[in-house]
């Protein structure tokens, strides 16, 4: 009988779930918000009711191997608790696993959600025809996942990939993790956001001025708007993104040498905006990176690259 497995992105404002078979195809896809304001239990409850609505769908079509999820936040790996989440406050050492296995009777295996991206872009887009890669997500933090001869690399602990805190700005800005300087305080969409807000506070962009009067947010779309009518501060903003990430892609490549970085994440989606400056940084900085042969790219599965990732860690089947 054909098997397939269950993919979750449990993120902190949607819950996606999608059922993939052994080849890649997507074969169901349910989405929902996330209620993070409810109880954990009401969460979790939700998750595997729509898991469980899935699968009944797919009875014909196949046979459950497992539930693959990834979350935001560290994990301690070997009891599948979650250790810390910016995006899911109180779940601080909930043992998201058991709970689910416990419902739902099925083996589980828990991933952080950036590793589980970079493991699906490796499976089935950017990265498919590589081995190895490393991979950053422009969210609300910067995400990493770094991917090893098909595998997740965790480090010892399992916590291995955290690029986002690679520190990149000596005097830099205090960054969430505790530290200073970090990539993520640099180039994420809350940096975006944080640069946007001292230029308007400052007086130096009117086009940003002038989207708040009209009852807009400062978002990083709002930004990339003002940028893509020419706004020459917005467009600084995401050229100064672009400088880090070739900061933090510089040490990246100097020690790893892995032949496929890829960008994802919402944020990526103003590639031609940052990739010029994050390019020639990189090239400044990194006396290995080859261009023609190391490739610098962005994420070709986007938001559905962590549910194929999360979907592939079951057909892995090992490192739980
Ligand atoms: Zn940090």
């Amino acid at each position: 009988m054909k098997q397939f497995a269950v993919g979750v992105d449990l993120g902190g404002t949607n819950l996606r779930v999608a059922a993939v078979d052994e080849t890649g195809a997507l074969l169901e896809k349910i989405s929902l918000p996330t209620r993070a304001q409810q109880s954990r239990e009401t969460v979790i409850r939700e998750m595997c009711e729509a898991i469980q609505r899935l699968s009944e769908r797919l009875a014909g079509a196949g046979q459950l191997a497992g539930i693959g999820v990834g979350v935001p936040g560290i994990i301690y790996m070997e009891t599948g608790t979650l250790r810390q989440s910016p995006n899911l406050p109180g779940w601080e050492n909930f043992p998201v696993r058991r709970e689910i296995e416990s419902v739902l009777r099925t083996r589980v295996w828990l991933d952080n959600d950036a590793n589980v991206a970079a493991l699906g872009e490796q499976w089935l887009g950017a990265g498919r025809d590589v081995r190895s890669l490393c991979m950053l997500t422009l969210g609300t933090g910067v995400g990493g996942g770094i991917v090893l001869d098909g595998k997740i690399w965790r480090g010892f602990l399992g916590m291995a990939g955290e690029l986002g805190h690679l520190v990149v700005a000596e005097n830099g800005v205090r960054c969430p993790c505790g530290g200073q300087g970090c990539l993520e305080t640099e180039s994420s969409a809350s940096a975006i956001v944080r640069k946007a807000q001292e230029a308007l506070a400052a007086g130096r962009s009117p086009a940003l001025g002038k989207l708040v009067q009209q009852g807009s947010a400062i978002t990083s779309e709002s930004v990339y708007q003002a940028a893509q009518a020419g706004d020459a501060p917005c467009r600084e903003i995401f050229a100064s993104a672009g400088r880090y990430l070739g900061i933090a892609l510089a040490s990246l490549v100097n020690a790893l040498n892995l032949p496929l970085y890829v960008i994802g994440g919402g944020a990526a989606e103003a590639w031609d905006l940052f990739a010029p400056a994050m390019l020639d940084e990189l090239r400044r900085r990194s006396y290995i990176f080859c261009e023609g042969s190391t490739r610098v790219e962005k994420s070709m599965l986007q938001g559905d690259a962590g549910l194929y990732g999360a979907a592939r860690l079951v057909f892995q089947g090992d490192n739980r």
